[in-house]
């Protein structure tokens, strides 16, 4: 098998894995290695990704949540601190935030690429702010260099959610190999990835030290000498985090063909804007396809529930990624008004996007997008 594992899912879906024999004989592996938990093939997941983007170390763990939360300790970021934060992102950003105490400060987003830009991020610090939390939405870099001396003089952390970007570059470095304190997601539907996973990239060799006490339990022995030894040693507060080694299998199976998915995930990218830029009413938000390995495809419409109720009945796989976080009922106390984001909000939609997809798919979902904005606007 070369071309997916499993029966392959066209535009009924709107994204998921794409796994490879590779993968699976890499799952078999790890398994018949007997060891389950964080182990060697942790180890060498990371050594891959580290080598991937030209970093100096890299930190595995279980989650992109787990990540933001375990970077916002490891800065720091605790009670009483606020995080400026765009209110358009997954949910996980905004709860990682309160995991450590912090609140968040929402931030409106720029409508043609919907991430926050540097100008909208200067205006929003205050007296409390503490961090900032770019989300490279769509897989889009985050350019915030302009006000980085501004935000180093109030000793302003940055936190990049990269949950969507691995791959993708600012200007010519990887996103991950800026300097930034970085979290990736490796979750089932990103464009690396583990089945379930994430990571950070440390900035020091102390960073990552402690991020790897916080991913397990606050113990400062590495898994290979703790098995040898007769105790340990709980330095601190600690999660349990850490990242399996079936999943770090898949992470290294994935990321030798990585130069592949992230060809196919441009070419398909590509192939939507040919298809839709002659759709009247459709407005295509910009990933940047050039420096971005696209993590999906949005883009914003009139009329959008009734468009994506005709999509669905029609048996394409469209979605809303994502509702306002600060409109959400667990976010109320951090809520303030955000025209652009409320506005943009009922005008996103996320088109079918995964590599099972090809020019043929794109142009059923280009013709179904057609006939259903024709249905709702004649
Ligand atoms: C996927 C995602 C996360 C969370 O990652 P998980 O691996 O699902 O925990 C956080 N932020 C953004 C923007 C994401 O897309």
């Amino acid at each position: 098998m070369t071309s997916g594992f499993a029966t392959p899912a066209r535009v009924d879906v709107n994204a998921r894995p794409d796994l490879h024999d590779t993968e699976v004989d890499a799952i078999v592996a790890a398994l018949a290695d007997g060891q389950y938990g964080h182990g060697v093939w942790t180890d060498r997941f990371e050594e891959d990704v580290a080598r991937h983007l030209g970093v100096a170390d890299v930190v595995a763990v279980s989650s992109g949540t787990a990540a933001l939360h375990i970077a916002l300790l490891a800065a720091g970021i605790g009670p009483g601190d606020e995080v400026i934060v765009p209110s358009l992102t997954f949910c996980a950003t905004i709860q990682a935030i309160l995991a450590v105490g912090a609140h968040p400060r929402f931030v409106e987003v720029d409508p043609t690429t919907l991430c926050a830009d540097a100008p909208t991020v200067l205006a929003a610090l205050g007296p409390a702010t503490r961090a900032v939390l770019p989300v490279l939405y769509g897989g889009r870099a985050v350019d915030l260099t302009g006000i980085q001396d501004a935000l180093d003089q109030r000793g302003i952390v940055v936190i990049e959610d990269a949950a969507q970007a691995f791959g993708s570059h600012l200007g010519h470095r990887p996103v991950g190999a800026t300097g930034l304190l970085t979290c990736f997601s490796f979750g089932p539907i990103k464009n690396l990835t583990c089945l379930e996973g994430g990571a950070v990239v440390p900035r020091t060799k102390r960073e990552a030290a402690a991020v790897r006490r916080l991913r397990l339990l606050g113990i400062t022995q590495p898994q290979t000498e703790r098995v040898r030894a007769t105790t340990y040693q709980v330095a601190q507060f600690g999660l349990r985090a850490t990242m399996s080694a079936v999943h770090a299998a898949v992470g290294s199976a994935q990321l030798a063909r990585f130069p592949a998915i992230a060809a196919q995930r441009k070419d398909l990218w590509r192939a939507y804007a040919a298809a839709l830029h002659d759709i009247p009413g459709v407005h295509l938000v910009d990933v940047d396809v050039e420096h971005t390995v696209p993590f999906n495809c949005v883009i914003r419409i009139p009329h959008r529930d009734t468009v994506h109720q005709l999509l669905q009945q029609a048996g394409i796989g469209v979605g809303v990624h994502y509702p306002p976080n600060h409109l959400q009922p667990a976010f109320t106390a951090w809520r303030r008004h955000l025209p652009v984001t409320e506005n943009v909000g009922r005008q996103i939609l996320s088109l079918p996007f995964h590599p099972h997809l090809d020019h043929r798919d794109v142009r059923q979902v280009a013709r179904a997008l057609r006939g259903a904005l024709h249905t709702v606007s004649p």
